[in-house]
C-alpha cells in the first residue's frame, strides 16, 4: 500500500526537511476531479486510513454517535405494553413502534412513513447538505466510532497502520490483524444478534442461541450472513459503500444548490496557498493535514465533492492549524458556496418552500391515515374452490372471515351482514365472538339465498363491532351466483319434465 499523504507537518518556506509539499504561492494545484479518490490509476483500491483529529465538531459527532448506538442497540430491550419499544414481529405479521401495534394489514401505512423520511431528507439536504451522512447514518456512525476505534487502538494511528499495511508479513503482524479481524467480527456477530432481536424479541432471541442450530435454520443462517456482509463492509469495504453504492450521495446533487449549508474551504482566504512565510501565501499554508483526516480520502480544496460525506474531521483539523498559526479559524468551515464566495447565504429559497409544502401535505394526509388505523383488522375472503353453489333449494357463497384483534386484551365482536336481498340468510359469525389479546380468529361465513328470492348477484358488507361500540370494521363483498333468468328457465324446464314424466300424463 503506498503512501499517498504526508504526515501533518507545519512548516516555513525556508524550513528545512518538512515533508508537507508547498504549492507555489498563487498556483493552486489543478483538480483532478475525474477519479475517484480512492482507486488507482491503475484500477487498485487505495485503503484510507485517515489520521486522528481531534476538535469541536468531533466531538460533538462522538457523543452524538454514542447517543445513537445506545438508541439503535437498546431498542429490543425496553419494554412498552409488554412488548419491546420497536418489535418487527414477522411471524405474527405485527409490528409494535412504542406500545402502537400495526398489523400486515396496516403495512399500507409504511408508504406515509417512507414518504415522510424521504421529504424529510430532501428538505435537511437542502438545507444542510450531507448531515445525516456524516453524523447520523450507521454506516458513518458505525465505522468511525466503533470498527475504526478498534483498528486503531489495536494498530496504532494512520502512520502505523500504513506502515503495517506495507510491511511483510510477520509475526506480530500476523497477530495484530488476527486480533483486530477477530474484534471486528466479534462486533458484527453482536450486532447482528441485536438487529436479529428487532424481528424475533430479546427472549426469543436468547432461546434460539442456547438452543441447537437446526431448530431455528433460518435465524442461524440469517445472523452469520448478516454478520458476514458487516464485517466485509466494515472492515474492508468501508468508504466504498458511501462513494459507489449509495445512491443518496449521488441524489444530493440534485438537492443541494449555492445556499445549501456544506463543509466547504474558503477558496479567497486560503489561496494562494503556501507554506508559512512565503511571500504572498494567504492562509492555506498547505500542510494538506485536512487531506489526511478525510475519511473518503479527498481534498475539500477542490470544492465540493459527491465522496464529501460532511464528517466535519477536515472542519476541526483545519482550526487546529489555524490555531497553531496563529490565523482565524474558519479556513473549512460550514457555509454556503454563496457564503464562501463572499455572498449572503438564504436560507428561504423556492426549493425549500417546495420541500416544506410536500412534507407538510404528506403529514397531514399521513395523520389523517393513521388517524383511520382501527385497533383491529377484519378481512373477508371467498373460500377456495367453486365461486357458488346451487341447489334445489338456494344459492349458497361461502368465506372465510379473519378478525384480527391489534390490542394485547381480549375484545368481544359481534358481526352482522347486510345486503338489499330479502331472504338472505348466514351460517357462522350468528354469536357474538371473543378473540385473545393479540390474536387473530378465522372463521367461515355461509351466505345463503333461497331460490325464490334469488334475483342475480349483489352486493353485501360485513360489518365488525367492538363489544364496546368504540369502533366499526366494514368489508364489501359480491354474492356471486347464475343469472335469475337462467335459473328460473332451469326451474320451469325441470317443472316440465317432471310434469311429462307425471302417471296422469302416462
Ligand atoms: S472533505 Fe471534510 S467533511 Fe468531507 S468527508 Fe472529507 S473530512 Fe469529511
Ligand atoms: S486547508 Fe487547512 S488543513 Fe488543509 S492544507 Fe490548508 S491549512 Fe492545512
Amino acid at each position: 500500500m503506498t503512501e499517498r499523504e504526508p504526515e501533518y507537518s507545519v512548516t516555513t518556506a525556508s524550513g528545512a526537511g518538512g515533508p508537507a509539499k508547498a504549492v507555489p504561492a498563487g498556483a493552486a494545484p489543478a483538480p483532478n476531479l475525474d477519479s475517484v479518490t480512492t482507486i488507482n490509476s491503475d484500477g487498485s483500491r487505495r485503503f484510507i486510513h485517515p489520521a486522528d483529529v481531534g476538535g469541536r465538531f468531533t466531538t460533538w459527532r462522538r457523543l452524538s454517535a454514542y447517543a445513537l448506538i445506545l438508541v439503535y442497540l437498546s431498542l429490543p430491550w425496553i419494554p412498552v405494553g409488554g412488548y419491546p419499544a420497536v418489535f418487527l414481529d414477522l411471524a405474527q405479521r405485527r409490528f409494535h413502534f412504542f406500545g402502537w401495534i400495526l398489523s400486515a394489514q396496516d403495512a399500507w401505512l409504511l408508504f406515509f412513513l417512507f414518504a415522510g423520511l424521504g421529504f424529510t431528507l430532501f428538505l435537511l439536504t437542502a438545507l444542510l447538505g450531507r448531515l445525516w451522512c456524516g453524523w447520523a447514518c450507521p454506516q458513518t456512525v458505525f465505522l468511525d466510532h466503533v470498527y475504526r476505534r478498534i483498528e486503531r487502538w489495536i494498530e496504532g494511528d494512520a502512520r502505523a497502520r500504513r506502515a503495517l499495511d506495507s510491511a511483510p508479513w510477520s509475526k506480530g503482524k500476523f497477530l495484530r490483524r488476527g486480533a483486530k479481524q477477530l474484534l471486528f467480527a466479534l462486533v458484527s456477530l453482536v450486532i447482528a444478534h441485536l438487529f436479529l432481536a428487532y424481528f424475533v424479541s430479546l427472549p426469543a432471541l436468547g432461546g434460539m442461541m442456547l438452543s441447537r442450530p437446526g431448530e431455528h435454520w433460518a435465524a442461524f443462517v440469517f445472523v452469520f450472513v448478516f454478520a458476514g456482509i458487516l464485517h466485509f463492509n466494515y472492515a474492508w469495504f468501508r468508504e466504498q459503500l458511501c462513494i459507489v453504492i449509495c445512491p443518496y450521495g449521488r441524489l444530493q446533487s440534485a438537492l443541494v444548490d449555492e445556499h445549501t449549508l456544506n463543509i466547504g474551504y474558503d477558496s479567497r482566504r486560503g489561496e494562494p496557498r503556501g507554506r508559512r512565510g512565503t511571500p504572498g501565501a494567504a492562509d492555506c499554508v498547505a500542510c494538506n493535514r485536512c487531506v489526511q483526516v478525510c475519511p473518503t480520502g479527498i481534498d475539500i480544496r477542490q470544492g465540493l465533492q459527491m465522496e464529501c460525506i460532511g464528517c466535519a474531521a477536515c472542519v476541526d483539523a483545519c482550526n487546529e492549524v489555524m490555531t497553531r498559526v496563529h490565523k482565524p479559524r474558519g479556513l473549512i468551515r460550514y457555509d454556503s458556496l454563496a457564503g464562501l464566495a463572499g455572498g449572503r447565504t438564504r436560507w428561504l429559497r423556492p426549493r425549500i418552500y417546495v420541500y416544506a409544502a410536500l412534507l407538510l401535505a404528506g403529514a397531514v394526509v399521513a395523520g389523517y391515515a393513521f388517524s383511520t388505523v382501527k385497533p383491529a383488522g377484519l378481512s373477508v375472503v371467498r373460500i377456495t374452490g367453486a365461486p357458488y353453489f346451487v341447489d334445489a333449494a338456494s344459492v349458497r357463497n361461502q368465506f372465510f372471515v379473519r378478525i384480527v384483534n391489534k390490542r394485547p386484551a381480549a375484545v368481544g365482536f359481534s358481526v352482522t351482514v347486510e345486503a338489499a336481498m330479502p331472504g338472505l340468510t348466514r351460517l357462522g359469525l350468528t354469536e357474538p365472538v371473543a378473540v385473545a389479546g393479540l390474536q387473530e380468529l378465522v372463521a367461515p361465513l355461509v351466505l345463503v339465498v333461497a331460490r325464490p328470492q334469488y334475483a342475480g348477484p349483489f352486493p353485501f358488507t360485513v360489518r365488525v363491532r367492538d363489544a364496546g361500540g368504540t369502533f366499526t370494521l366494514e368489508r364489501r363483498g359480491e354474492f356471486l351466483g347464475p343469472e335469475a333468468r337462467l335459473l328460473r328457465e332451469e326451474e320451469t324446464e325441470s317443472l316440465r319434465a317432471g310434469h311429462d314424466r307425471s302417471p296422469a300424463k302416462r
